[in-house]
């Protein structure tokens, strides 16, 4: 089968044929229709301290996929051959002590497919039958190939209840910009977005956040004044992983507001902590999707609107056919774009 590879440590990847994945006891095996591009693909690529840190080459990277089953392991209940299905790219491990608790999202031993394991940038995948998320036969393969992204504004979205709360979100990559829709969705009052790329930004606006703020020429403070507001935000969701956004975001929050992490940042920086605490501001990481909550809310948000599909569908901007996956890594490199899918199929 074709397959997107780090054939070797170092910058670049090859599409190469390699054997087809054996699918063992517990496992399911999937023919790939769509995959979506993440920043985790193009640090791979670009095989940086963190990707040389982490790859032991060859791999195959790819971690966001939609695609068929086509073979079920010994063991597998409740799946069939046919079925269409998104996969969680988190692999756990079962029997840590939050595996065991059912906190599957906080497992300690968490193996990332396409970074620790074999990935989805191929004609086939394996995965646990575990993480198989079955889809309905009518949904939008490029939708189902961005689940896992979903996954995250979704699971950093709803991490507190946003109805009639003035929300900021820092951040309008793809994830930044479902997340905006996704608390149009939840009920939010304002929904801010701030980002340095009018292109972005545009995503976000088309997406449903009321107001855009590039943080390059206009301040946060500017968007709260023009949206009439007093006490500043109730809820922050950083989206970018710049520690400039974080001061940022602090700076325009209420007392007693509440913050959810997913952004990453590429070092360690300081954070005004005597506002946080003055403030009695309440800071969460978010790692990954909640397994399989996240999921479920996921399908079932985007079973009951038309609205909310519409506007995740926008965030994909680009399509490149698996053999065109050096246009569609430059073009995700490039910035000017939303998500960017390769299709397999
Ligand atoms: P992305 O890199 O496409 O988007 C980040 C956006 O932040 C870019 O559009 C960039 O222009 C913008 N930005 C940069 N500096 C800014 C600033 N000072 N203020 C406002 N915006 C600024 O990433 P994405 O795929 O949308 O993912 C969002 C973030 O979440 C990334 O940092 C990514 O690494 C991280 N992430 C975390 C998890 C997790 O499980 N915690 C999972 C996926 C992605
Ligand atoms: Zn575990």
């Amino acid at each position: 089968m074709r397959a997107l590879v780090k054939t070797a440590p170092g910058p670049g990847l090859e599409l190469v044929e390699v054997p087809e994945p054996v699918c063992g006891p517990g496992q399911v095996k999937l023919r790939v229709l769509r995959a979506g591009l993440c920043g985790t693909d193009l640090h791979l690529e670009a095989w940086d301290d963190w990707a040389a840190s982490t790859v032991r080459a060859p791999l195959t990277i790819g971690h966001e996929f939609y695609g068929e089953v086509v073979e079920v392991g010994a063991d597998v209940t409740g799946v069939a051959v046919g079925d269409r299905a998104s996969g969680e790219g988190h692999i756990v491990c079962g029997n840590c002590r939050n595996c065991r608790a059912g906190r599957r999202h906080v497992c300690i031993n968490t193996v990332g497919l396409g970074v620790n394991t074999n990935g989805a940038f191929a004609d086939y995948v394996v995965i646990p039958a575990t993480n198989l998320w079955r889809q309905p036969e009518a949904i939008d393969p490029d939708l189902g190939a961005i689940f896992d992204p979903l996954g995250n504004a979704t699971h950093t979205a709803l991490q507190w209840p946003v109805v009639g709360e003035d929300v900021l979100i820092t951040g309008a990559g793809p994830i930044g910009v479902m997340a905006a829709a996704i608390v149009r969705h939840a009920g939010a009052k304002h929904v801010v977005v701030s980002d340095l790329s009018d292109y972005r930004l545009g995503l976000a606006k088309a997406a449903g956040a009321d107001l855009c703020v590039n943080v390059g020429s206009t301040r946060i403070a500017d968007a709260q004044r023009d949206l009439g507001m007093r006490e500043g935000f109730d809820i922050g969701l950083e989206m970018s992983g710049a520690p400039s956004a974080v001061t940022e975001m602090l700076a325009n929050l209420n007392h007693g507001a509440k913050v959810a992490m997913l952004g990453l940042p590429k070092d360690p920086y300081p954070i005004d902590w005597g506002r946080v605490i003055t403030h009695m501001i309440t800071i969460k990481g978010i790692y990954g999707r909640e397994m399989f909550e996240t999921w479920y809310l996921m399908s079932s948000m985007l079973a009951s609107s038309s609205v909310l599909a519409d506007a995740i569908r926008s965030v994909i901007t680009h399509r490149f056919a698996a053999q065109d996956w050096a246009q569609a890594f430059a073009t995700a490199r490039s910035g000017e774009c939303g998500k960017v899918i390769l299709d397999w199929s």
